[in-house]
């Protein structure tokens, strides 16, 4: 099957076009990071201005890009949620308006379903599995027992970690979006303060960061009134060594207790170096297969929209001229 992904959740505009569920025939992300940075974080009402210049550019880049017509086009599939509903809606209504003037079907996608399936195009996914989602609005634990099947088994409390991550960024003075650069800082620092981590009750894989990044706005203000400067990149060290122990140890009893031999990450935040690492070596120790995708599919991008698009669609799922932008959609 060729099948045209959309995605316009939050602030990148995205087209791609992927063959028979796997394959990246093109995959266009227009970034809009430098317009919302001077505000220290997305503006909605400028995501969704942005969408409307960029969607028609980008989706007939992908296209132009995969050498293909419209007519060429086995399914269009378009996140449908989560996200902000005036940049969702972009989306939403040019996937609409393309699969019924030129009778394409039409399947709406679940973001974070779309994250997961940016493992599917770098290797063929077995079940069942579990897979860590870490982006910049989810903290999740999924199983899954087969393709298109979610089970949430633990999702965070407050912040998402990403959300974590930029905000503790922020409060040391770091560009939007500063999770990477806490995971560059993080890489020549070392552990010297010791920060609060989060286990909940026994047996909870539910997550919950915002006590950490208070922890560490707390640790940078008593600093400053006694006159103590920290180094920033020991900050970051802190924070994610903090950050990682807890998804790590979580993530590793979750595989334990739901016996799956395979790991998936997914999310923004799976482009962290210290979480790469620690999960690697833990898997490796556990005889666990990991799979985590290349920065550029851990990010959001299309081609993990028509990923999981390709699945929903095969198992018969279309959608109609009532799909909606679901800012609050559950992944079921
Ligand atoms: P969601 O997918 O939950 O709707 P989103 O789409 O905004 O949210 P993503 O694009 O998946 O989130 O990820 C963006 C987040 O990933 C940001 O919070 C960003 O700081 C974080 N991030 C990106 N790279 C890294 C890194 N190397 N280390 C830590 N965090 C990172
Ligand atoms: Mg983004
Ligand atoms: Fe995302």
């Amino acid at each position: 099957s060729l099948i045209l992904g959309i995605e316009t959740s939050c602030d990148e505009t995205a087209a791609a076009v992927v063959r028979d569920g796997r394959q990246i025939v093109s995959n266009v992300v227009s970034s809009q990071i430098e317009s919302h940075k001077r505000f220290g974080g997305v503006v909605p009402e400028i995501a969704s201005r942005h969408h409307v210049e960029q969607m028609t550019y980008i989706i007939e880049a992908a296209l132009q890009e995969a050498d293909a017509e419209f007519s060429d086009l086995d399914a269009i599939a378009v996140t449908e949620g989560p996200g902000l509903v005036g940049a969702l809606l972009i989306g939403v209504n040019a996937a609409k308006a393309l699969a019924f003037t030129r009778n394409i079907p039409l399947v709406g996608v679940h973001h974070i379903a779309g994250h997961i399936y940016a493992n599917h195009l770098i290797e063929e996914l077995t079940f069942p599995l579990v897979t860590l989602v870490v982006s910049g609005g989810h903290t999740e634990l999924v199983y899954m027992q087969e393709h298109g099947s979610y089970e949430i088994i633990g999702e965070t409390r407050d912040d998402a970690v990403g959300e974590a991550y930029d905000k503790v960024a922020r409060t040391i003075g770091l560009p939007y979006p500063g999770g990477p650069h806490i995971d560059r800082l993080a890489a020549e620092g070392e552990e010297t303060i010791d920060l609060p981590r989060a286990w909940l009750e026994d047996g909870s894989y539910d997550f919950s960061f915002s006590g950490l990044k208070s922890a560490v706005i707390n640790t940078l203000h008593n600093a400053k009134q006694k006159g103590i400067e920290l180094r920033q990149e020991d900050i970051a060290a802190s924070f994610q060594a903090a950050a990682v122990d807890v998804l790590v140890t979580k993530t590793m009893r979750a595989v334990e207790e739901k016996g799956v031999d395979r790991l998936l990450v997914a999310g923004g935040v799976a482009a962290n170096k210290g979480l790469r690492k620690a999960l690697t070596d833990a898997c490796l120790d556990k005889g666990i297969t990991l799979t985590i995708p290349p920065l550029s599919l851990c990010t959001d991008n299309a081609a993990m929209i028509a990923a999981a698009g390709a699945i929903a669609f095969e198992q018969g799922r279309r959608s109609d001229d009532r799909l909606n932008g679901e800012p609050g959609l559950d992944l079921k």
